[in-house]
């Protein structure tokens, strides 16, 4: 068996760099060949479709029917002057990953033969017969009939052979079944929210954008040693294997050089990233051995999250061209980093002003203030719905452990911007007239966002950091839909921008003039959020004890953070900004449990099979060669010399006997407590049973394996060790 693990180890560290095609045209030439944008929009429609969709996008309203043949036909033949085969309509279920169900162009034309045929109906809506994707009841299997609809917002693609329209889903009540359609909500709710407080300011602001950059963290692992690994292969994580003795202590991968393995896919994956219109940017080796990076030039919201949708299938297929397989788990190994997914956010109006970037003039500064006390006042009212946004099975491996945001979302401001909000919050208005002054908060305003854009990203315990002009969600995981995080963040800042703008109105109302009542509620923002706001060591007991104090949320069971969904507090929030029912609220959390119990569920099974078929007949093959041997000292040797000679061999059989005992019992245990869990009906509860009841027993399981794997003969062990998987030759 080992000799199987010895092979795949030989072929993964001779193999050699593979070839990239590199375009021999520079990115200008090639970036956004297999798009549907603007430009390929102007050269395959009629001037008059051209305006009337352009126009749709710009004003954010629905494609006009009248002219959805005459995009469809413009769209199917720029798709086949391209090479595509097929149609499909792309969502985003809720399964954070996407489908699509591919279509033909091809159609009889009536003579025996066929036309490649594409019209605005199939472009503009699709039935797709998706029974099967989850929805938490909200569309029953004999009512299995939900909507894709394409967003008109995000532009179509080729993927392969395949023209994809990207697309809400909904079921035939207009409930949202994916994670675009809320998240659309969403923005339009913090649009409509923050335009009118940045009107406080400019009356000419007419929309406000949210932007999204994300920073996807990988691991690569060569396919021969994957394929050894049946845990990699079924749940992406490696449910076992002893610590490498040399593994990130002394930070050398960080800085090190990229292999050249890895180097020729990387460029081989931005060349593709860029010719589906990704702006790929930046490339990095992350903290642990074989862990990598990739971040964009941040677009907005919606594009940004779709592109990093594509972008987490489109490395998974580069990866393979170049034999590797890439791990997008939140922590493929333990003991060592995991992987995030940091969403850089920020909101900015369409008169180019970044509104959590400070600025020049004191009444530039007063409006960056607003923006980011309402960010704050908005984390700190939602910190438990903002923790359930990112939490996830695989993500909870992440949290908390020693290298990752902990399981509380706190803020971390900087001290400069912490001395702004606290002179703020102890001074009177008359006090703060150096806001109107030249120089601006006292402070040299001008020189801040040099200085902050230096000084605020050091603290990388903080779940969510300000980072000079925009803020890091920073808990998000590498598997994550990203939407997730965003459609919590900006509809919980659209609700609060909500609830300030009409104190101001208020205020104003009532005789006060605007600056004095800016300041008395961004006061009165500051006091309320103090909670949320923590600069110090996150990864700290102390901090921990001190949350709790404060009121923060400190759960750590996943299906029980979940439950935050559910708080009137949250089912308020959705609904006032309109980005999701109570009904939509309840039908996800039962998805979100039951995803959470499947995944359990699976690695449960898995790590059972391996411990029983993999590593106990080997522990016990081992064994019996230590027994043989014993039996052979005694029977040539006088018994005292014999018992001293043996000792310590009798002494690891004995350690052997303990642990394959002890895995047994706990797999029986562990099954057990699968079993009984199976048979309850409740989502809610039967993710519980899991995770109190079936978590605990693989930990338990797994301590014991790694324990053997250092005891039993090398040659024998019979998957690719920690030491093998995590280096790159
Ligand atoms: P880091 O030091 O965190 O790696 P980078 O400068 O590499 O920071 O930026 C990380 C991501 O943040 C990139 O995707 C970048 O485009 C994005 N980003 C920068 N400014 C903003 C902003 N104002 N809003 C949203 N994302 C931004
Ligand atoms: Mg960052």
């Amino acid at each position: 068996m080992s000799s199987l693990r010895f092979k795949v180890v030989d072929e993964a560290f001779n193999r050699k760099a593979d070839p990239v095609q590199i375009p021999a045209e520079r990115p200008e030439k090639y970036y956004g060949k297999y798009v549907f944008n603007r430009q390929k929009m102007f050269e395959y429609l009629p001037a008059e479709t051209f305006e009337a969709l352009t126009a749709a996008i710009d004003n954010k309203e629905p494609l006009p029917r009248n002219v959805a043949d005459s995009v469809a036909e413009g769209m199917k033949r720029w798709a086949i002057d391209n090479g595509a085969r097929h149609y499909t309509h792309w969502f985003q279920p809720l399964t954070e990953t996407t489908a699509e169900k591919h279509d033909a162009f091809v159609d009889h034309d009536g003579k025996g033969g066929v036309v490649e045929n594409f019209n605005g109906k199939l472009l503009v809506q699709q039935e797709p017969d998706a029974s099967s994707f989850p929805n938490g009841g909200i569309r029953n299997t004999f009512e299995a009939r939900g909507y894709s609809a394409w967003d008109i917002s995000s532009p179509a693609f080729i993927m392969g052979n395949t023209l994809c329209i990207p697309t809400i889903f909904i079921s035939y009540t207009g409930d949202s079944l994916d994670y675009k359609t809320p998240l659309l909500r969403a923005l339009n709710a913090v649009d409509r929210a923050a335009t009118a407080v940045a009107r406080l300011f400019d009356p000419e602001v007419k929309h406000v954008k949210s932007y999204l950059g994300w920073e996807q963290e990988y691991f690569l692992v060569d396919e021969a040693l994957y394929s050894a690994r049946p845990d990699l292969m079924l749940t992406g994580r490696t449910l076992m294997g002893h610590e490498s003795a040399k593994n990130q202590q002394l930070d050398d991968h960080y800085f090190g050089a990229i292999p050249s393995r890895v180097e020729a896919f990387m460029l081989d994956l931005e060349i593709e990233c860029h010719k589906l219109g990704i702006p790929a940017k930046t490339r990095h080796n992350e903290v642990a051995p074989n862990q990598f990076e990739l971040a964009p030039i941040f677009e907005e919201t919606n594009l940004a999250n779709d592109h990093n949708l594509l972008l987490m299938s489109l490395i998974a297929e580069v990866a393979r061209r170049h034999h590797f397989r890439v791990l997008l788990h939140e922590k493929p190994f333990a003991g060592i980093n995991g992987s995030g997914k940091h969403n850089n956010w920020s909101l900015g109006t369409d008169r180019g002003v970044l509104l959590f970037a400070p600025g020049k003039t004191p009444q530039q500064n007063l409006q960056f203030i607003t923006f980011v006390v309402n960010v704050m006042a908005a984390v700190h009212r939602h910190n438990a719905l903002l923790k359930a946004s990112i939490m996830s099975a695989t993500n909870a491996h992440r949290l908390g452990a020693n290298e990752a945001p902990p399981a509380i979302i706190s803020i971390f401001t900087g001290s400069q911007l912490a001395d702004i909000l606290s002179r703020i919050a102890t001074s009177s208005n008359d006090e703060l007239t150096d806001l109107n002054s030249k120089e601006g908060l006292r402070l040299n305003v001008s020189q801040i966002p040099e200085i902050m854009l230096d000084n605020t990203d050091r603290n990388r315990t903080s779940p969510f950091a300000f980072t000079g002009n925009r803020f890091e969600f920073r808990a998000v995981g590498s598997t994550a839909n990203c939407a997730s995080a965003m459609i919590a963040l900006n509809a919980a800042v659209a609700e609060q921008l909500i609830e300030f703008k009409s104190n101001i109105d208020r205020r104003t109302a009532g005789g006060e003039n605007l600056r004095h009542a800016l300041l008395e509620e961004i006061r009165s923002l500051i006091h309320a959020s103090e909670a949320i706001h923590f600069d110090g060591n996150g990864y700290s007991d102390e901090w921990k004890t001190e949350a709790a104090r404060r009121g923060l949320d400190c759960e750590t069971s996943v299906p029980v953070i979940f439950d935050a969904y559910l708080r009137q507090s949250s089912i308020d929030m959705f609904r006032t900004t309109g980005v999701m029912t109570q009904v939509e609220l309840a039908a996800r959390n039962e998805v979100k449990w039951e995803m959470y119990t499947k995944k359990v569920q699976i690695e449960a099974r898995v790590l059972g099979d391996l411990a029983l078929n993999h590593i106990l007949p080997v522990a016990i093959r081992y064994q019996s060669i230590l027994l043989d041997n014993v039996n052979k000292i005694n029977a040539v040797f006088p018994a005292d010399t014999a018992a001293s000679m043996s000792a310590s061999e009798l002494a690891t059989i004995e350690d052997i006997s303990r642990h394959t005992g002890a895995i047994k019992a706990e797999v029986e245990r562990m099954v057990d407590a699968r079993r009984e869990a199976n048979r309850i009906e409740s989502e809610r509860e039967k993710a519980l049973a899991y995770h109190d009841n079936v978590v605990p027993s693989m930990d338990v399981i797994r301590y014991h394996i790694d324990k053997l794997e250092l005891m039993v003969d090398n040659e024998m062990w019979p998957l690719p060790k920690y030491r093998e998987l995590l280096f790159i030759r």
